[in-house]
């Protein structure tokens, strides 16, 4: 065709099925007052200064990055005390989960589908990335405290899943899985069902019980674990995550990876990270206290919102939704609502969970 003529090129079926990912917004601009973005699940606090010295040392950017990250995943394997061989880095978690998807489950030769089974709702982009991978999603609904149902998930198993994807704590619902309820889980399950554990908050989890999906993973050999330098440690930007699983898997993932998906940049970022973690565990504590804040905050007024492990809050305000989501907007607060679902408000700076709280003070339809 002619550039400017009328003409369409459609995408695989697929693609026109799949929902759009709605990622967090911008907070709109209000007359003085400070606007603050608490859409996204980031972490506030600007990079450390060993971060950025990390960034501005690195002038060699007309080279490839090292394909295999090998730098970071030697320094990961340390602070893990897991193999490096057993990691996998990627473009954000995101990407390490793409690559696991692409590798383990889609559209067989006979043209039937694969099963990826995962709670519902939960992280936003797995119906995207299962739809995208040619696998057919089985969403099972989350329990009312926003748990997920882990028998409807092991009964939902058939012998066409090749995968299922524990999101713990869930995004966007805050609760996590037990070590109990993870091990019951895998016992039920088929040892060639790959069960992913999606631990991007993993940092700000305080429940004593909340399993470690590291030592899940050294106990299972079909468990993955997934996580991420974008939330704790504040390098959403920069994009870097990893899966850890056994040689039995990373033997695919190698013939699978993107090649250089972590920049030079982002790797050094990310181990000057780990090499000054006391000062990461720091502002995750700062931030962990903020959510105590805002959780012990919310329950003084009566709302009842469900476990929240993650750096972020769950306001089941069903139809009240985007009522609240406009009176958060005219405090120049960007919150993500989810249709008529819920309110997913993310733990910021100290001024703009103060100014969520009174937000809330005012507000008689919260969730009880
Ligand atoms: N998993 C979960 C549960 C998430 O909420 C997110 C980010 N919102 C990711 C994975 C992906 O994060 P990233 O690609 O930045 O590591």
């Amino acid at each position: 065709a002619v550039a400017g003529e009328a003409h369409t090129i459609s995408p695989r079926p697929v693609v026109d099925r799949l929902p759009r990912y709605a990622a967090g917004k911008p907070p709109v601009a209000i007359e003085g007052l400070q606007s603050y973005k608490l859409s996204s699940n980031e972490n506030p606090f600007p990079p450390l200064p060993s971060v950025l010295e990390a960034i501005a040392a690195h002038p060699n950017v007309n080279r490839y990055p090292d394909p295999l990250a090998t730098a970071l995943r030697t320094e990961l394997a340390s602070f893990l005390d897991v193999p490096a061989e057993d990691i996998v880095t990627g473009g954000g978690s995101l990407g390490a989960l793409n690559q696991l998807l692409a590798t383990f489950a889609g559209q067989r030769e006979d043209g039937t589908q694969d099963e990826v089974i995962y709670p519902w709702r939960s992280f936003e982009a797995y119906p995207i990335s299962v739809g995208l991978s040619g696998a057919r999603s089985v969403q099972v609904p989350l329990l009312a405290d926003g748990r997920h149902d882990l028998e409807a998930m092991a009964a939902a198993v058939t012998e066409r899943t090749r995968m299922v994807l524990l999101c713990t704590p869930n995004n966007p619902t805050g609760p996590v899985l037990s070590t109990e309820e993870v091990e019951g889980f895998l016992a039920k399950v088929p040892s060639d069902v790959i069960v992913v554990i999606d631990e991007a908050y993993e940092d700000f989890v305080r429940d004593p019980d909340a399993v470690n999906g590291v030592e899940i993973y050294r106990r299972h050999q079909n468990a993955v674990v997934l996580r991420t330098f974008s939330k704790g440690a504040g390098l959403a930007g920069l994009r870097v995550g990893y899966s850890i699983s056994h040689p039995h898997l990373t033997q695919y993932l190698r013939v699978t990876a993107v090649p250089f998906a972590v920049s030079q940049i982002a790797e050094q970022a990310a181990i000057a990270s780990l090499q000054h973690h006391d000062e990461v565990v720091e502002r995750i504590q700062a931030l962990v206290a903020e959510r105590t804040r805002v959780v012990e905050g919310l329950k003084a007024l009566g709302w009842a919102i469900p476990q929240a492990e993650g750096n972020f809050v769950w306001l089941d305000l069903g139809e009240n939704t985007p009522e609240f989501a406009v009176l958060a907007e005219q405090q120049a607060l960007a919150v993500r609502a989810f249709g008529t679902e819920g309110m997913r408000v993310t733990i910021g700076e100290e001024e703009a969970n103060s100014r969520f709280l009174a937000l809330c003070a005012t507000y008689t339809k919260g969730p009880r």
